[in-house]
């Protein structure tokens, strides 16, 4: 199963195939200044799930830290994905692989944030123990 994306102008395509890792919306000061939004929808994939069909040359890439590697299209200007290398995982935009049921399990980084949600996920404070977090679950 593969779930089609593509950025803003279409200049870039990707695909994702099978099953990520984990997904659900961080609330991260980073997600927010990048974004311009809110909140960002996420899908973590194995970096080999995640292939560009189309545009890799029009790829660009800014990291502010070694911790993540963001890619957009430099005709655009829509965000793609961002890779995270200590993780081993890359994060698709649930909103740029629209084809794909995207359903979150959780929230992360929510003592960040600036949109409390009351979906009855867990909110976590940072990211889970197993992402090297402190696992504390904060209320809604
Ligand atoms: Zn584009
Ligand atoms: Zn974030």
């Amino acid at each position: 199963m593969t779930h089609k994306g593509q950025c803003f102008c279409g200049s870039v395509q990707l695909e994702a195939a099978g099953e990520p890792a984990a997904m659900g919306y961080c609330h991260c000061e980073s997600c927010r200044s990048w974004s311009a939004g809110p909140v960002n929808a996420f899908t973590l994939w194995k970096p080999e799930a995640v292939r560009v069909t189309r545009g890799a040359d029009n790829i660009v890439s800014y990291n502010k830290t070694p911790s993540s590697y963001r890619k957009w299209c430099k005709t655009c200007g829509g965000h793609l994905f961002t890779e995270h290398p200590a993780w081993g995982l890359t994060d698709v935009y649930a909103a740029v692989i629209p084809d794909f049921p995207y359903q979150a399990a959780l929230h992360v980084n929510y003592q960040e944030t600036t949109l409390r949600i009351h979906d009855g996920l867990p909110k976590q404070k940072d990211v889970p123990q197993e992402m090297g977090g402190s696992g504390v679950v904060l209320a809604e």
